[in-house]
């Protein structure tokens, strides 16, 4: 097992610059996901550390060594594909034995380590057969029972839930978390998911256009992002902005505050209590209404245009048109300056 250090990671492809200097340090035994939107750089800072895509400038070292200069092979990482990346013409215990046996690892010890990886995957029933007679979950626990077996220092995870169904996504999520707990790994695990992440973070990296926008647990993330990008990113349905204009006058005596004029203030969907005209914080029409059973999102436009959600413990009783009013409490209002971004 190891730590990860990244100094001023770069990556260029020609003149196209994508990473603009990462400095990110992983604890030994961490399971970090990193998060952001499609071309933010997530898997292109994953292959850098894995050694499948080149460092244009900085360093990257795994425990004590720098790895810049490392083969792939030899940097003590295990990856795991998308697109699991399986010998079709091979068994499970063939697929998996296969890199111990290029490094021409001991039969007896292959045959171990197999087992007690097939054994923690719950695979060990499947072992004779191909991969085509398997389902995508089980394909996909093959390919991480391939990684276990070489007990790397760092799992790498690329985006390995993508091509299940929900349901398996779920549960194979849950499968990876305990192996964490079991293995006590090193891991990251890149994900365009923010449930993902929340889930399965010790520590989430949030990426945009090639750089961290925030480090932290998935819980200081939602309680106190950074900037407004952070804000919208992580929790679902995103977080609602309003500038000063767009509140109704009683919102500054409930909120304890003015929204200055540079400002705008975050109020999540899951915060908003519906209220009486006096205790509005945010007033609006109804538009239209999910209802989920578990809970409703209330979709609304404040007077001034601005499109909100709320999220109810049940649908409103106001009709499509009418006027509902929010609270919420001061304590969970968020403030971000309109131009940079950035928590005010
Ligand atoms: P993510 O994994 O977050 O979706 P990527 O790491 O795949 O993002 O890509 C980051 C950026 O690098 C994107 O703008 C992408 O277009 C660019 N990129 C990735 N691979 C190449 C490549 N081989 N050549 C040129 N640009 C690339």
């Amino acid at each position: 097992m190891a730590g990860l250090t990244l100094r001023d990671v770069r990556k260029s492809y020609g003149a196209t610059q994508v990473m603009h200097g990462v400095d990110l340090d992983i604890e030994d035994g961490e399971f970090v996901v990193f998060v952001g939107p499609s071309g933010c750089g997530k898997s292109t800072l994953l292959r850098m550390i894995a050694g499948l895509e080149e460092i244009s400038d900085g360093t990257v070292k795994i425990g004590e060594t720098v790895v810049n200069d490392v083969a792939a092979s030899k940097r003590g990482v295990a990856m795991v594909f998308q697109t699991y990346a399986l010998y079709p013409h091979m068994t499970v215990y063939k697929n998996m034995a296969f890199g111990l046996k290029q490094a021409k690892t001991d039969p007896a010890e292959i045959e171990k380590r197999v087992s007690a990886a097939a054994e923690i995957l719950q695979i060990t029933d499947y072992l004779d057969r191909s991969p085509r007679n398997l389902s995508g979950g089980q394909r996909q626990r093959v390919a991480i029972g391939r990684a276990i077996v070489r007990d790397p220092e760092v799992f790498l995870f690329d985006e390995p839930l993508s091509n299940l169904d929900a349901a398996l996504r779920v549960q194979t999520r849950l499968e990876i978390a305990r192996l964490h707990e079991r293995l006590g790994s090193t891991m990251i695990y890149v994900t365009h998911d923010q449930v993902e992440a929340m889930t399965l973070a010790d520590k989430i990296v949030v990426l945009r256009d090639g750089r961290i926008e925030q480090v932290g647990s998935p819980i200081e993330l939602y309680e106190r992002p950074a900037n407004a990008f952070v804000a919208q990113f992580i929790g679902s349905p995103k977080m609602n902005f309003f500038k000063a204009n767009d509140l109704p006058d009683t919102a500054a005596g409930i909120l304890g505050r003015k929204v200055g004029a540079g400002e705008q203030v975050g109020l999540r969907p899951e915060h908003l209590i519906p209220c009486d005209a006096a205790n509005a914080v945010v007033q609006g029409k109804l538009e239209l209404v999910e209802n989920l059973g578990e809970y409703a999102l209330v979709h609304l436009i404040s007077p001034q245009g601005v499109e909100f959600i709320a999220k109810t413990e049940k649908p409103p009783a106001e009709a499509k048109g009418e006027t509902i009013n929010f609270t919420i409490k001061s304590e969970l209002a968020h403030y971000f300056d309109v131009e940079t971004g950035l928590r005010a």
